[in-house]
């Protein structure tokens, strides 16, 4: 429904959102991530972190409402985990939203672990009251080796505590975890661990992407050293089907579209586990048997893309 930012609501850097959230209203409530420490990301590398105030914020919101008035369905609130605003301050701004747009079906932001552990199941309750419904959160590997490696402020009991935290408050949950993101090294208790936790976790949910090493971060420092080594495109699928064989999840959807992974397969789980682990073994023969195969089966390099 909006064109890509045709006019200026307070835009400060390059703006961030799940696929999912193309037709929606963005608002920006944070600049940055409330984190920007984890070593594969470079999104966000160029800002420092701040929560823009209550009266930018609304600025923002009343210029939107002149241009979309009472169209406005839905909104995602940006940068970098906006989960991390005070509880009071983000209150105000969905009864904000709420007011202007009484259309408004639902608003989603991104959030950290720690910033879900940063809070009381009674404050995400109340944000979920006050419209909230849905958070988008980076699960990225259930090995607490690579959660260390990687740098992502928790281990993974943490990470289930953060995540069933905001599944208990009513807020929907959609988690992406990274494939490929424990190299060579760690392939296989990253793909066993990371379906481990979100067995625990649960999600309504669920993204892989596939890792992209982004130029000018640790993680590309360390892989120029040689020091990591990533996954063939085969590889990334042996991953994939090796998490997909163990999850145990009880309603989920299913989503493995995203534009940097090598194959786009998707479904609901359970109901369709069975159908993609067939498909990747299908496909995974073909290319360990006919190598050529792998560049007309899976989307070239130069078309992958964060
Ligand atoms: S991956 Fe997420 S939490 Fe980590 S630095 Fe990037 S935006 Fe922040």
């Amino acid at each position: 429904m909006f064109e890509q930012y045709p006019f200026d609501l307070g835009y400060e850097g390059t703006i961030w959102r799940p696929p999912s959230e193309a037709k929606s209203l963005i608002i920006q409530a944070t600049v940055g991530c409330s984190w920007n420490a984890c070593t594969f990301c470079g999104n966000y590398r160029d800002r420092k972190f701040r929560v823009k105030s209550l009266d930018e914020i609304k600025r923002s919101i009343k210029l939107a409402k002149m241009l979309y008035g009472s169209y406005v369905r839905r909104v995602f609130l940006a940068d970098g985990n906006a989960l991390v605003m005070p509880t009071d301050l983000m209150i105000e701004v969905l009864d904000l939203l709420k007011k202007e747009f009484p259309m408004l079906e639902r608003v989603s932001c991104y959030g950290g672990p720690r910033d879900s552990l940063g809070k009381s199941l009674s404050e995400l309750k109340e944000l979920y009251e006050h419209g909230l419904k849905l958070v988008y959160l980076g699960v990225e590997s259930g090995d607490d080796v690579v959660l260390k490696k990687v740098n992502k402020g928790v281990n993974s009991s943490q990470m289930i505590e953060a995540c069933r935290k905001i599944i208990d408050s009513g807020i929907k949950l959609s988690v992406t975890v990274i494939l490929g993101l424990g190299g060579r090294e760690r392939s296989h208790q990253h793909a066993v661990e990371t379906a481990r936790v979100l067995n625990a976790i649960d999600p309504q949910y669920l993204a892989p992407l596939t890792l992209m090493i982004v130029p000018g971060t640790p993680l590309h420092r360390e892989y120029l050293k040689g020091a990591f080594k990533p996954l063939t495109p085969l590889e990334t699928l042996i991953e994939l089907k090796t998490m997909i064989e163990r999850l145990e999840l009880t309603n989920c959807i299913f989503r493995c579209n995203h534009a940097s992974n090598y194959l786009a397969i998707g479904g609901t789980l359970p109901d369709d586990k069975e159908d993609m682990v067939e498909l990747l073994s299908k496909v995974i023969e073909k290319i360990s048997s006919r190598p050529e195969l792998e560049k007309k089966m899976l989307r070239p390099e130069y078309l992958r893309a964060l």
